[in-house]
């Protein structure tokens, strides 16, 4: 398997050169030349292993110069019982009205974001001696929250990697922030930046094509990774737990084999979404990707305007912080496979996105890309009355980005009267979102933000996930906030991890 840049597939690289790199030479993303096929003989397999086994049999479709016996090793370790509170890996828990909801956030972290990080830092290093790099990789991410503290948690103490992470300094929960300002490991660093997400990504994304930064680093023996989901080694563990839920709704007779299926994913970088639409190609029958959003509705629009991708307009900090983004990279890739690998139609498109903020898709490729996606949104008050009538109906609790897309869901479902069994991505625990959940029940706040995770448990007798009762005790090791026009200077603060 090839991996060519979405903006110039001229240069062929191999799996472990992608996902080493991170993100190509001309600000591109990785992606494959093709779409290998599942075979009836995968699912026979598939159905008879466990998340680890199904895990490492879709990751060797796609990296196929790392052996069956690395992969398996990786998962092994990468969803190890212990990391998983000793629960299924990625449960689907049935509801009312063809819900399934995939729980992906039993990792270290509470968010779905484990999911691939955990295997990452495996994927990663085993890249870097497969290409033959002897320099350190420094992994610079840019978070809306989880993913910062999955990628602190994954790569803490790795040995030959260092890792910085960005997060805007308003624009993530409570908990969130003490999470990556309490991280141990002597390879870490956590900056705040006065901006906002996309700035933060911007920025980095900025970092990495600056060839004196990567000059000066290469001196000290240091080279630029990423892991954020423009990196195809975060992309593809995700598209496993897809996979593994179709297999876990035909065991439990939700479905029969070969039936289709809904997949709505609460969206905001387009990564998530995009690891479904990449198992749909492998042959997982779905109908519809149904893509979530909460105010900052930038890709409904694209969706439901045409194909329009305009991120001139205002953006909301909302309840569901991990979904404030305007600029959703992995878009990129989904234009590229919609146009057939059409390199030049996307760097001119992400040009334009780059120089005025918005374009616009050409009716031939938007037809595709509207042919298999449905899209919608909610704002806060719609997201905490789902919770509250989830909790109140169902006894389940979700957390807000879970919300929003079983909301999203339910009104897809209304509109088009399609009742095809919906697979829902739930991809944060509720008390990674305390407040906001607490609020959303009627319940009364507390002060500080451990204390939250008793009132939760308190309302509704749901234990809090162990990490996080953990924090408790831990004390802030990082309090450094930056302007967002001066990330370039934090860039010295690798040489002295
Ligand atoms: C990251 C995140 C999302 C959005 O996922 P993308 O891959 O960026 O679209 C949704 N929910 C939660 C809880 C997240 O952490």
């Amino acid at each position: 398997m090839e991996y060519v840049s979405t903006r110039d597939k001229s240069r062929k690289v191999s799996a472990a050169y992608a996902i080493a790199n991170g993100i190509a030479p001309d600000g591109g993303l990785y992606c494959p030349t093709s779409f290998p096929a599942l075979t009836a003989e995968d699912w026979h397999a598939l159905a008879n292993l466990d998340y680890k086994g199904r895990s490492a049999l879709i990751l060797g479709k796609f990296l196929t110069d790392f052996s069956a016996e690395e992969l398996a090793d990786y998962a092994a370790k990468a969803y190890a019982d212990d990391k998983f509170g000793g629960k299924d890996t990625a449960p689907v828990v049935p509801l009312a009205d063809g819900k399934h909801l995939l729980e992906l956030w039993h990792g270290p972290t509470c968010a779905f974001k484990d999911m691939a990080l955990q295997m990452l830092p495996h994927l990663l290093t085993a890249s870097l001696r497969k290409t033959g790099e002897t320099r350190t990789a420094c992994i610079l991410v840019a978070t809306s929250g989880d993913t910062g503290k999955a990628a602190l948690d994954g790569f803490h103490d790795v040995e030959g990697t260092k890792i910085m992470v960005y997060y805007p300094v308003d624009g993530v929960s409570p908990m969130q922030k003490l999470q990556m300002v309490t991280q141990e490991g002597k390879n870490v660093e956590v900056v705040a930046i006065r901006g906002n997400f996309d700035d933060a990504q911007s920025a980095v994304k900025r970092i990495f094509t600056d060839e004196t930064v990567r000059e000066g680093l290469d001196k000290d023996g240091m080279m630029l990774s990423s892991a954020n989901s423009i990196n195809w080694g975060r992309l593809a563990p995700q598209i496993a737990y897809y996979v593994s839920a179709y297999c876990d709704m035909v065991k439990s007779g939700a479905v029969k084999m070969g039936d289709k299926i809904n997949i709505c994913v609460p969206t905001g970088n387009f990564g998530n979404i995009l690891a479904a639409y990449i198992a749909g190609k492998m042959g997982l029958p779905v109908n519809k990707f149904i893509c979530a959003s909460n105010r900052n509705n930038v890709l409904t629009d694209f969706f439901k305007k045409g194909g329009t991708y305009d991120k001139n307009r205002d953006f909301y900090t909302t309840t569901s912080p991990s979904m404030d983004i305007l600029i959703s990279s992995n878009l990129e890739r989904l234009l590229f496979f919609a146009s057939d690998y059409d390199d030049k139609l996307v760097a001119d498109l992400m040009d334009q996105l780059a120089k005025g903020g918005s374009y616009q898709v050409a009716a031939d490729v938007f037809a595709k890309i509207e042919a298999d996606f449905d899209a919608g949104c909610c704002d806060d008050s719609a997201a905490a009355q789902t919770i509250k009538e989830l909790w109140e109906n169902e006894h389940y609790l979700c957390d807000t980005h879970t919300a929003v897309a079983v909301r999203v869901y339910e009104d897809y479902r209304a509109r088009t009267g399609d009742t095809t069994p919906a697979v829902i991505a739930s991809t944060a625990s509720p008390f990674k979102f305390c407040r906001s959940v607490i609020e959303a029940l009627g319940g009364t706040l507390e002060k500080d933000d451990v204390s939250q995770l008793g009132v939760l448990t308190g309302l509704t007798g749901v234990p809090a996930p162990a990490p996080l009762a953990a924090l408790a005790g831990k004390t802030p090791r990082f309090d450094r906030v930056v302007d967002k026009a001066d990330i370039l200077s934090t860039v010295g603060l690798l040489k002295d991890l």
